[in-house]
């Protein structure tokens, strides 16, 4: 159990803390949400049309797009909606927001939400986006990061090993970084310890690093975890500190979960977040299933229709961060698929998911046999953008010295822009590839149902 108090602001004042600024700010929305995951469902749901309320009319009345969007559907929001008129807002693609570019934009942003930062995503889908988000936005990202932490009983004065970024040259081996409980932003006033080593480092690398830094706590991407379990289990290497794992950008299968438990003597906890939209769902302090984060974002699982999904019916996920005022999305199509489950026995009223589909990352392997991971950062997916005009993209290993970039693009690619391409990837994965291309108009989905931005077909 945690024994974290925030830090005090005030001289010879150490506990219970008295806080200022910020962590006064994430430690009063804590209260309420301490509050809220235990109202009815339909409470909950009041509440969040209220500020769905505020946010369809901020979107009417200072985008563009929405402008045009909800006049088509025949709305006219002045600061309330109703369940029936909210089913009237057609989902947002991620074409759409590719196409709407600017339109997107509000022109009009309350001072008071903050700094206007960009961010470039693709999820796992191959279609990159640009989003805009403010600072209100990061602050409750941190609200629920810090949630997640109280659910999971995280001891956050203990050290957390986080191997999460692929941005070249960020918390190199052998030495690593020095990172913060709270993920993106250092959110946990006053917390412990916590370390970072790069993602793109070998299993065996990570393994190293990890025994010398002996860490309670460990955060890094489900398809990581499963190598170095691996490795671990291979080598009879321990990690004696070790007490539970974070998963994040990934479905964590059973399978993952069992290894980690084979290897270490461990749990993982899973979080469903996205860099668009905020936090999603985290999962039950007492489950294997998922609590959508009603208070930050609207999830809505849908069937082919478009109605919502009854408990145990699978449907596209579509959410609505409720307080991004800078680029509104709503009832965006994330690209995801969720099975909707019943009520959860613990008694929260957040609904539940069940388990979630469609976040995966392939792996890359090196002519060593060692596999890395293949996520894009945004800042990569923003150089890479700059080099070409694409729409969808997607990479395929076809064998260990070759990869086929797969592009869908809004005009011909030209000879030097693949270049360029091939020059990017190189410098993304730190090894001479052949690289050939294939131009499609649509990248065609998988077996699933689902798009992957990269696939290996090297049988391992
Ligand atoms: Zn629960």
């Amino acid at each position: 159990m945690s024994v974290f108090v925030p830090k005090s602001s005030l001289e010879g004042l150490e506990w219970p803390a008295i806080t200022e600024g910020r962590t006064r700010a994430l430690m009063a929305v804590q209260h309420q949400l301490e509050h809220s995951q235990w109202w009815s469902p339909k409470d909950i749901k009041a509440k969040q049309f209220r500020q769905l309320g505020h946010l369809v009319a901020h979107a009417y009345r200072t985008t563009p797009f929405y402008k045009e969007r909800l006049e088509a559907a025949g709305l006219d929001p002045k600061g309330r909606i109703t369940v029936k008129q909210w089913e009237k807002i057609p989902l947002l693609r991620r074409e759409d927001i590719q196409k709407a570019g600017k339109t997107l934009h509000s022109a009009k942003v309350p001072p008071s939400h903050g700094k206007i930062g960009g961010i470039f995503t693709s999820g796992s889908t191959g279609k990159p986006i640009h989003a805009l988000r403010t600072r209100l936005f990061m602050f409750f990202f941190d609200s629920i990061t810090l949630r997640d932490h109280y659910w999971q009983g995280f001891d956050v004065t203990k050290k957390l090993a986080a191997i999460r970024s692929s941005k070249k040259g960020d918390a190199p081996y052998p030495d690593g970084g020095k990172g913060h409980w709270g993920n993106i932003t250092g959110a946990t006033p006053g917390a412990g310890n916590a370390v970072t080593l790069n993602l793109l480092c070998t299993a065996k690398e990570q393994v190293d690093w990890l025994q010398r830094q002996n860490p309670e706590y460990i955060l890094t991407l489900p398809s990581n975890f499963r190598q170095l379990a691996e490795y671990c289990l291979e080598n009879k290497i321990k990690l004696p500190n070790l007490r539970k794992g974070q998963t994040i950008s990934e479905a964590v299968s059973p399978a993952v979960r069992d290894i980690c438990r084979e290897a270490w003597g461990v749990e993982l906890c899973d979080i469903y977040s996205a860099r668009e939209a905020g936090y999603l769902a985290l999962q039950c302090p007492d489950h294997g299933h998922y609590h959508a984060q009603s208070e930050v974002t609207m999830v809505e699982v849908l069937n082919d229709e478009g109605k919502a999904c009854e408990p145990g019916e699978m449907g596209r996920v579509v959410v609505t961060p409720l307080h991004n005022f800078a680029m509104p999305l709503l009832r965006y199509d994330i690209g995801d698929y969720a099975e909707a489950g019943e009520d959860c026995p613990c008694g929260r009223g957040l609904p539940v998911l069940k388990r979630v589909i469609g976040r995966e990352q392939g792996m890359l392997v090196l002519r060593s046999g060692e596999k890395v991971t293949t996520l894009l950062g945004s800042g990569d997916i923003k150089k890479f953008l700059g080099l070409a005009p694409v729409r969808q993209y997607q990479f395929v290993q076809k064998d260990l010295e070759t990869i086929e970039v797969r592009l869908a693009a809004k005009r011909k690619i030209k000879k030097k822009e693949e270049d360029s391409i091939k020059e990017w990837l190189t410098a993304k994965y730190g090894c001479p590839f052949t690289v050939t291309f294939v131009y499609l108009d649509e990248i065609e989905k998988g077996p699933s149902g689902k798009y992957h931005d990269f696939i290996c077909e090297v049988k391992t």
